[in-house]
């Protein structure tokens, strides 16, 4: 018995020295060059609090889009806060109408396999109509291709349809 005791192995392999041209007296490393590669799968499950930013998940499970007022500076964070970043008074819930301006955005083309979802991943910032903050989001929906995303362009909350594993993929955004 030996490397068959092993059931998930996948290979063992002899790696290169990455850098052999900054080794001229020989790899420093070549005793541990010999790698095993496993597939190993991972289970957790965690037991996650969503503490004071609950309600905000509790109002996209109804449809509707609501965020954080400063009721002493005025400023409205476009994501939630329970405590104003610039003045430190405690805020208030208000309802925003959903609707916003895409100010900014990333396009991942690989995304780790425990995230679930499509590649291209955008990730959307946008400043939420009536709020002061950007908001940062998945959006959806933007056509064929990525090249149909402009800076710029009106977008809006979609709410889920279908059950979701986590709170946060109750909404995305879509154009509007
Ligand atoms: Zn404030």
């Amino acid at each position: 018995m030996g490397l068959e005791l092993i059931s998930n192995l996948m290979e063992v392999f002899t790696a290169e020295d990455p850098m052999a041209f900054d080794h001229p007296e020989g790899d420093p490393w070549a005793d541990f060059r010999e790698v095993m590669r496993i597939e190993w799968k991972m289970d957790f499950t965690y037991k996650h609090v969503l503490g004071k930013y609950s309600k905000f998940f509790i109002e996209l499970a109804n449809k509707k889009f609501i965020t954080t007022k400063c009721e002493n500076c005025g400023k409205v964070w476009g994501i939630p806060r329970p405590l104003c970043a610039d003045c430190m008074s405690i805020t208030k819930w208000i309802e925003l109408p959903g609707t916003g301006t895409l100010e900014s955005y990333s396009v991942s083309n690989f995304v780790p396999a425990f995230m679930k979802v499509e590649t291209p991943y955008v990730l959307a910032m946008v400043k939420m109509d009536g709020a002061d903050t950007l908001f940062t989001h998945q959006l959806k929906n933007y056509g064929e291709s990525t090249d149909e995303i402009k800076m710029g362009m009106p977008v809006k909350v979609a709410y889920a349809t279908e059950p979701v594993e986590h709170p946060m993929l109750l909404m995305h955004f879509e154009p509007a």
